[in-house]
């Protein structure tokens, strides 16, 4: 589907590679998906790929000397397109590993970055617990000091590679604060089972932490800044989910365009039935405004990720939102053939929902983003 933005070489040589990857993942992609535990393969094309890289500073084998929101983005567009799976482990590396690069000390990111940037340490980042979602003040998972130790109890729920994570890093109450935690896979303690399935397959687990004990130097950063770490790590990849938007709206409407061109109903292609091509239509400017939402702002994030938060849910909800409407309007153009189970539209069908939830659901981003609009008017130009 051609595309007027303009990508410059580095961004180019960006895409080229991860389309190269989700080439040799293709052939066993629709399997992949439907795994809730780690695709050995997907992980093998991973590391082969290289691409892990984009998810750490250069200094500790990153590809660039900041990771960079465009990139992660343009990346994601290309994995989504092909495979969730691959989507969702190539982004965990950053989202589980950002806090390190930000806040880590010397020794923790000589210990973790470089085996992620070679996809030989996965990342995953604990926040969710069975009943603090959205309000991640309402924890209760916490750390209590022992001698030189942490003492870490409590559980987390929904976490996106649990049981293939090689550390989690984790959200807990600290005293009065809240702070973020690095738990290696091994700890002794620590009890991972599998979460219920859900409608779009995902490598999801629950955690149970008994009495694990940390290291001192286990935690990331100063006591009490873990949200401030936590919105870091939103501001660059939030965005990155509109990325992957992009790439499942392009799948669906790649799939819907095959189809409707090919079958003739009335004694013309349903693309030429005005009714059809209004879906099509709708669904393209759909995919072309969040494209360029999404590009310019995964632009903005890189040059000032912090003050471009709201700006990054904004896309987020954006994209998302569209991604669901796009493939609803795909499905339909696609009659019968659109509900057919183990087709790629209907994996799409099934991916685009939990997008909605999962890194700020919609209904929460819209109270930033609204209390983000008031401020600007209240402020003036
Ligand atoms: C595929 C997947 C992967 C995930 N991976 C991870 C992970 O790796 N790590 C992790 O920590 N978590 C993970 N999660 C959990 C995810 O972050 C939470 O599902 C999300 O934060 C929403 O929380 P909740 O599901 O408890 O919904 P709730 O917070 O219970 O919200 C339910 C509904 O109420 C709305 N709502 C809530 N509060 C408000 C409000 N104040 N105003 C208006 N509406 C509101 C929400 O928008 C939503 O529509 C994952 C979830 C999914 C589905």
């Amino acid at each position: 589907m051609s595309s007027i933005f303009q990508i410059s070489q580095k961004y180019q040589e960006v895409i080229d590679d991860c389309e190269k990857m989700a080439e040799a993942v293709e052939p066993f992609a629709m399997e992949a998906d439907e795994s809730s535990v780690l695709y050995e393969p997907v992980l093998d094309a991973l590391r082969n790929s290289g691409l892990s890289s984009l998810m750490v500073p250069e200094a500790y084998g990153g590809r660039f000397g900041e990771i960079d929101p465009l990139a992660v983005c343009l990346a994601r567009e290309s994995l989504m397109r092909t495979s969730s799976h691959l989507d969702s482990l190539f982004a965990l590396q950053g989202i589980g590993s950002y806090a390190i690069s930000l806040a880590g000390s010397n020794e923790q990111k000589e210990r973790w970055l470089p085996a992620v940037s070679k996809a030989e340490a996965l990342a995953a980042l604990a926040l969710t617990e069975p009943i603090a979602g959205s309000d991640l003040k309402g924890i209760s998972t916490t750390v209590e000091r022992k001698g030189s130790d942490f003492i870490l109890r409590g559980a987390k729920s929904f976490i996106s590679n649990a049981g293939a994570a090689s550390f989690y890093t984790t959200l807990a109450k600290e005293g009065d604060g809240y702070s973020l935690f690095l738990v290696p896979a091994d700890s002794e303690g620590l009890q991972i089972t599998a979460s219920p399935e859900i409608i779009a397959p995902h490598v999801l687990g629950e955690l149970e932490f008994n009495e694990v004990v940390l290291s001192e130097n286990s935690r990331l950063g100063e006591p009490g800044a873990a949200f401030r770490h936590v919105l870091a790590t939103l501001s660059v990849f939030r965005i990155s989910v509109a990325g992957a938007a992009l790439g499942l709206m392009e799948g669906a409407l790649r799939e819907a365009v095959i189809h409707t061109s090919n079958r003739e109903q009335f004694g013309r292609p349903l693309a030429k039935h005005g009714p059809v091509a209004t879906l099509l239509a709708d669904s393209w400017a759909d995919l072309e405004s969040s494209r360029f939402l999404t590009y310019q702002t995964a632009s903005l994030a890189g040059e000032d990720p912090a003050g471009n938060l709201d700006r990054s849910s904004l896309a987020k909800l954006a994209a998302t939102e569209a991604a669901t409407r796009v493939v609803d309007r795909c499905v339909q153009s696609m009659g019968r053939w659109g509900l057919i189970r183990g087709s790629k539209i209907e994996k799409y069908y099934r991916q685009a929902r939990p997008m909605r939830v999962y890194e700020g659901a919609s209904e929460v981003l819209r109270l930033g983003i609204a209390a983000r609009l008031v401020r600007e008017y209240q402020n003036g130009p």
